[in-house]
């Protein structure tokens, strides 16, 4: 069985979200906490997050991934962007607890220029200051591309973020096949080589999702654009390695390709036909 779904829109409710993921094929998917580009986040209806759970449970999903606001950055120069994203971060985790037991990815931050390893201690704070002993939740760190002040562009970075935080049981790292192809790993030739070092810096047990996209621009280019499944630098063939991976089964693949309804349909249908599980 391989968890396969894509980035959905929450915008008209947790169940009808659902639908939309069981309509296109996919039996896991992805979704902003709240506006991407901004901190609003409209009030969860108990009954809707209890439907989308049903839901889940009727039809066999693996663990779903909300995502944190893109906005959000712990390890800003400017104190009330730090202090926002800590409310941000809190708040998120409360209401992940409507959805239990599913993976709360965010973008580790940018450093703005304070250096590595200010940023790093920053965001360890952070977590320090909202992960709690009772959440159900696993936050997770998404590998970045390393654009500008980005920091998370190499395995090492996660890992001493990760080093510096307590309850170090709720957090993992989501993988995105696009970010670490422009921080530049080298997806296409190495993937197995990729899977050694991650799990010789930060350990493959804390490997909890993938996100599952191609990329518009050459390795080590420190860009961030996902291209579709294929169509991109680096291609169907590293993409089905990746699906098909002995050591990556049972994770949550999560396509975030720039795609329609009826492109990610046609993504997740065909990534299935090339599946072996
Ligand atoms: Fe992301
Ligand atoms: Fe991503
Ligand atoms: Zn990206």
């Amino acid at each position: 069985m391989i968890y396969l779904g894509c980035h959905l829109s929450v915008s008209g409710g947790f169940e009808k979200m659902g639908k939309d993921a069981l309509l296109l094929g996919a039996n896991t998917l992805q979704f902003f906490t709240r506006n991407p580009r901004g901190a609003n986040a409209k009030k969860i209806k108990e009954e809707d997050s209890q439907a989308l759970v049903r839901l889940m449970q009727q039809n066999n999903f693996g663990k779903i991934i909300a995502h944190a606001p893109y906005t959000l950055n712990p390890c800003s120069a400017d104190e009330n962007t730090r202090r926002l994203a800590l409310k941000i971060f809190k708040d998120d985790l409360l209401r992940m607890e409507y959805l239990p037991n599913n993976y709360y990815n965010f973008h580790p931050g940018s450093h703005t220029g304070q250096g590595v390893d200010v940023g790093i201690s920053q965001i360890a704070n952070m977590l320090n200051e909202s992960l709690t002993e009772t959440q159900s939740t696993t936050v997770l760190l998404e590998t970045m591309a390393g654009k500008g002040t980005e920091i998370g562009r190499s395995f090492e970075e996660l890992k001493a973020i990760i080093d510096r935080v307590e309850l170090k049981d709720k957090v993992g790292v989501c993988l995105d096949t696009c970010h670490i192809f422009d921080a530049g790993y080298d997806v296409v030739n190495n993937f197995d080589g990729i899977l050694r070092d991650f799990d010789n810096i930060v350990g493959l047990d804390r490997l909890k999702a993938i996100h599952l996209n191609d990329s518009k621009n050459p390795m080590g280019s420190h860009k961030d654009r996902h291209e579709t499944i294929g169509n991109g630098t680096i291609g169907l063939c590293a993409i089905f390695k990746v699906i098909n991976h002995p050591l990556l089964q049972g994770l949550p693949f999560c396509l975030e390709t720039p795609n329609d309804a009826e492109g990610y349909k046609q993504e997740i249908h065909m990534l299935r036909e090339n599946s072996n599980s």
